[in-house]
C-alpha cells in the first residue's frame, strides 16, 4: 500500500556511498511551516537550505545531495515551489503530486504540535493513491512529552509516524533510518565503511585548548589544506598524520579563526560546533580540567549522542589540575557524565604536549566500539540469557516480551527489538547497560529501537 513497513525499519550494513547506479529520490512534501527546509537541513547534515523564520519564503535550490549510513541519496526539498497562487490546499497537493512523480520516495512532514488539517488531508489522499513508499515525520516533537501527539498521526493511514524535532535533531536518526529502509536498495556494501581517511571534529567551549590540541598533533606544519567543499572557503578540513596513519579533522578553521563579537556569535559557534559533529565519525570534547564541567559540554555531549558519534572526552590543561581539583572533578564526573561513562576519557596538557599520544588509541578504541557488529545468533542467545536473569516487571497484569532482536546497522550499533508491548524505559537502560557489559560498545552510542506487535 505504499507506506512503510515496520518490520523492515533499521538499515541495512553501513558502508561506502555507491558511485554506481542511480541514486534515489525522496521529495520532503508538507504544508508551510511545519518544518520541511529545517528537517532537510538536518538530512543534509549541512546549513544550505537556509530556513527563514516566515512561511512562504521561496528558496530557490530544491535538490541536496545526503548521505546517512553510507548510503547516498537526494533529497529534493518542495517546500520553495509555488506554481502558482490558488488556494493552500490545491497548491500543496499540487506539489504532491510533482513529488510523487519525480521521487522515489515520499517524506511527508506534518506538525505534531498542530496536529493535522485540511492542507494534510489533501495532500494525504494523493500519497494514499500513489505507488511510492511514505514516511510520515511528526515534527516538532522536541521532548518526550509532545510525543503522545505524533503518535496520534497514526489516524492518517500511512504508517507509523516518525517523532522528530528537526531544530534539535531528536529522533532524526531513527526516521533516516525508516526512510532508507524504503528507498531502493542499493548495491551490496561492506559492513564497515572503508576508504578515506578517519574524520574527528574536536569540540568544546572557547579556551579550553581546541587549537593548543590541533597545533600539537599537527606541529607546526600542516600536511595538507583541504576545502571541503571545493566552492567555499569555510569549512576547512586538515588532513593530519598521526600514528602512521591519516586522519581527517573537521572544519580547522573553525577552531583556528576565533569571530569576535559578531551577534549571533554563540548560535553560529553552536551550529558549526553541530555541523563539525554530524560530519565527522568521532568527537574529541575538549574539556577545561581545571574548572567545572559546564552546561555547554553537557550540551555538546547530547549533540554528539543524538548524532550517534564517537565520543572521547580529553581533560585538558591538566598541569592546572591540582589534588583538590581532582577531588572535584571525580564528583563531576560522577554527576554531570552518568550519560556518557563509556566515553574513553583522558589527561593532557595540550601546551606541553603530554599525554597527546594517549589520544590516538583512545580514538581507535572509540571507532572499535562504535562499530562491532553483534550477530543475530549471539544477540539473540544473549537476550534470552538477560531476560531469563532479570524479566521485565509486570505492569497492570501485563508483561511486555523481548520477541527477537536484530542489530539494524553499526556506526552507531542499532538494535531493533520485536517486542509484545512496550518495553519500560528504565527497562531499555538496563538492556544498554547489559549490552555494554557483554559486548563492549566502548566510546559510541548505543541506540535501541523497539517494534512492539500489535
Ligand atoms: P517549511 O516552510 O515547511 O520548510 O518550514 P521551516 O523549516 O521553514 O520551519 C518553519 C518554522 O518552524 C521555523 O520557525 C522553524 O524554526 C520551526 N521549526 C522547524 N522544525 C521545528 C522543530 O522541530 N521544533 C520546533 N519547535 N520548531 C521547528
Ligand atoms: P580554544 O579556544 O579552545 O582553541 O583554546 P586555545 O587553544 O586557544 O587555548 C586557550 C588558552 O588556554 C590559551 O591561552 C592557551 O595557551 C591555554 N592552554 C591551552 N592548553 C593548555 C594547557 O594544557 N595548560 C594550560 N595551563 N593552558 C593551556
Amino acid at each position: 500500500t505504499g507506506t512503510p513497513d515496520a518490520d523492515t525499519a533499521g538499515t541495512p550494513d553501513a558502508g561506502t556511498p555507491d558511485a554506481a547506479g542511480p541514486v534515489p529520490v525522496l521529495a520532503v512534501v508538507g504544508r508551510p511551516n511545519v518544518g520541511k527546509s529545517t528537517l532537510v537541513n538536518r538530512i543534509i547534515g549541512r546549513r544550505e537550505a537556509v530556513v527563514e523564520d516566515r512561511p512562504g519564503v521561496t528558496r530557490d535550490r530544491v535538490s541536496y545531495d545526503a548521505t546517512w549510513n553510507g548510503r547516498a541519496f537526494t533529497v529534493v526539498d518542495t517546500g520553495g515551489w509555488d506554481p502558482d497562487a490558488r488556494g493552500l490546499a490545491e497548491r500543496i497537493a499540487a506539489q504532491a503530486e510533482v513529488a510523487v512523480s519525480l521521487a522515489d520516495a515520499v517524506l511527508f512532514v506534518v506538525d505534531a504540535t498542530v496536529g493535522t488539517t485540511d492542507a494534510d488531508e489533501a495532500v494525504v489522499k494523493i500519497l494514499r493513491k500513489a505507488d511510492k513508499p511514505v514516511v510520515l515525520a511528526a515534527n516538532k516533537v522536541d521532548d518526550q512529552r509532545t510525543e503522545a501527539e505524533a503518535y496520534a498521526l497514526w489516524n492518517l493511514g500511512l504508517g507509523e509516524p516518525w517523532p522528530v524535532s528537526a531544530i534539535h535533531g531528536r529522533g532524526s536518526g531513527d526516521l533516516l533510518d525508516a526512510v532508507l529502509a524504503v528507498l531502493p536498495d542499493p548495491p551490496p556494501q561492506d559492513d564497515v565503511p572503508v576508504g578515506g581517511p578517519r574524520r574527528i571534529a574536536i569540540v568544546g567551549r572557547p579556551n579550553v585548548g581546541k587549537s593548543s590540541l590541533l597545533n600539537k598533533l599537527a606541529g607546526s606544519e600542516r600536511v595538507v589544506v583541504d576545502d571541503a567543499s571545493g566552492t567555499t572557503v569555510d569549512p576547512v578540513d586538515e588532513l593530519v598524520e598521526l600514528g602512521g596513519r591519516t586522519w581527517r579533522f573537521i572544519d580547522t578553521a573553525g577552531i583556528r579563526k576565533r569571530v569576535k563579537g559578531a551577534s549571533g556569535q554563540e548560535y553560529y559557534a553552536s551550529l558549526r560546533t553541530s555541523t563539525a559533529i554530524e560530519r565527522a565519525e568521532v568527537a574529541v570534547l575538549v574539556v577545561d580540567g581545571s574548572q567545572s564541567i559546564s552546561e555547554q559540554d553537557q550540551r555538546i555531549i547530547q549533540t554528539v549522542r543524538e548524532s550517534g558519534r564517537a565520543l572521547v572526552i580529553a581533560f585538558n590543561k591538566w598541569d592546572l589540575v591540582d589534588e583538590e581539583r581532582r577531588y572535584y572533578l571525580d564528583r563531576e564526573i560522577e554527576r554531570d557524565l552518568v550519560q556518557v561513562p563509556w566515553a574513553p576519557r583522558i589527561n593532557i596538557t595540550a601546551r606541553t604536549g603530554w599525554h597527546v599520544d594517549r589520544l590516538v588509541p583512545a580514538l581507535d578504541r572509540a571507532l572499535e566500539g562504535w562499530e562491532t557488529r553483534v550477530s543475530t545468533g549471539q544477540l539473540n542467545s544473549f537476550l534470552g540469557r538477560l531476560v531469563a536473569e532479570h524479566p521485565h516487571p509486570v505492569r497492570s497484569g501485563k508483561q511486555p516480551k523481548i520477541l527477537f532482536g536484530t542489530q539494524s546497522s553499526v556506526a552507531p550499533p542499532t538494535f531493533v527489538l520485536f517486542t509484545s508491548g512496550k518495553l519500560e524505559a528504565s527497562y531499555e537502560r538496563y538492556i544498554e547497560r547489559r549490552l555494554r557489559e557483554e559486548f563492549g560498545f566502548v566510546g559510541s552510542p548505543i541506540v535501541l529501537q523497539q517494534r512492539p506487535r500489535e
